[in-house]
């Protein structure tokens, strides 16, 4: 099967291209020049549209319909922080034999200290909800942290990812990994090949992260006012880390409905389940945190880009909200009202992630490449919320309806 896109702008990973040709060649995309006579089946005018690689949500945590109502909106890859092994498992298998639902890539279990974040959420009453009777194993030594990695690689974790949060944010207090323990699970991982991402909401647990060796964190800080944020995104950009922005999650977690914009795009709420609208009307009343933490979280953003350190899109979408998809195309519009151009948002939902958690196959449109893609009305790079007009979804070259 091939597709021609014809004469339509190309957002590339990286930036704006005026006008190109994209060929479609089963799975890949191809070289439109390659075989110039080789027969196209489909032909796509692209006047007036931007084709953009498909989108990647780099925190997520996936569990049934997700993956489904992700790639609904061109969101082609999750990237899973945290995970049931049940649940997991059938996430994974639905996206290796089905074309109509997001590709995944996952953590596993979140490792953190007996009673410590996110054990107080993921309570076996809520897990059982969910549709599993397993829970949370925790790390309270250096022997748990070695074969918590272990257990980890059996279930085919992509990465490790840990938890450096003792509640202070939320105004409670959790028993946390030490810094020793968190060094030993970094090194446990890193000796397996995984990268390790942290779960932290403030500056100060960032940096012990950081010191411990993670190679990014899974959220942007919220605890550090605007006059603060250049001096301390230097701090972490010696660090040479990247970090997720997750400002839909700060978003909802600080009492505002979290995106609930969303509900008032037409072109969003059409394609948006019945499930994830009832998210808007939940409150995250169990973790508040800073009242000013998106102010605060917009600035980090910001200041850490300018400061080198590579900004990853993500939400923390999980089955009660940020929802899966659209919440994505959300965290785009935050990123932008931030301070990030069109162009930089767009690549922190699609090169970036790919680059930082090893995917060379997805992320941005070039020859070789896995047909992930998203045809949209419109240019995002100009008016963000382009994204949302959605045109085409490709997903390894298998078009979606
Ligand atoms: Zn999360």
């Amino acid at each position: 099967m091939r597709t021609l896109i014809r004469d339509v702008r190309v957002f590339d990973g990286e930036r704006i291209v005026p006008r190109a040709d994209v060929l479609i060649a089963g799975d890949r995309i191809g070289e439109p020049d390659a075989a110039p006579d080789a027969p196209v089946d489909v032909e796509v005018d692209g006047t007036g549209k931007t084709l953009l690689p498909g989108l990647i949500d780099a925190h997520t945590h996936a569990f049934d319909g997700d993956l489904a109502e992700a790639l609904a909106f061109g969101v082609t890859t999750e990237l899973d922080l945290n995970n049931l092994p049940p649940i997991l498992a059938a996430q994974r298998r639905l996206a290796a034999e089905r074309d109509d639902v997001a590709d995944i890539r996952s953590s596993s279990m979140i490792a953190t200290a007996p009673r410590g974040h996110p054990t107080q959420i993921m309570t076996p009453d809520v897990l059982r909800a969910l549709g599993t009777d397993s829970t949370l194993d925790t790390v309270a030594d250096a022997g748990e942290a070695r074969a918590f990695v272990e257990a980890r690689l059996a279930e085919g974790a992509d990465y490790l990812k840990i938890a450096i949060d003792d509640g202070g944010a939320s105004g409670t207090s959790l028993p946390a990994l030490s810094p020793a323990l968190a060094a030993v699970l970094v090194e446990a991982g890193h000796a397996a090949g995984l990268k390790v991402v942290a779960h932290t909401v403030t500056a100060r647990e960032a940096l012990v992260a950081l010191d411990a060796g993670v190679d990014g964190l899974a959220h942007l800080y919220s605890d550090v006012p605007p006059e603060r944020a250049a001096e301390t995104a230097a701090l972490i950009a010696a660090y040479g880390a990247f970090v997720i922005s997750t400002i839909t999650y700060i978003e909802a977690v600080t009492g505002d409905p979290g995106g609930a914009e969303l509900l008032r795009d037409a072109r969003v709420a059409a394609r948006m389940s019945e499930q994830s609208k009832a998210t808007f009307t939940r409150e995250f009343a169990g973790i508040p945190m800073y009242s000013d933490g998106v102010v605060n979280a917009s600035h980090a953003a910001v200041a850490l880009l300018r400061a080198g350190v590579p900004v990853l899109a993500g939400t923390d979408a999980t089955p009660f909200g940020p929802v899966h998809g659209a919440g994505l195309h959300h965290e785009l519009l935050l990123l932008t009202e931030a301070g990030l151009t069109g162009e930089e948002a767009l690549a922190a939902a699609t090169s970036a992630p790919a680059r930082h958690f090893g995917l060379p196959d997805r992320g941005r449109i070039a020859p070789g490449l896995r047909a992930d893609l998203l045809l949209v009305d419109g240019d995002p790079a100009a008016d963000i919320t382009a994204t949302r007009a959605i045109a085409g979804v490709w997903r390894a070259g298998a078009r979606q309806d």
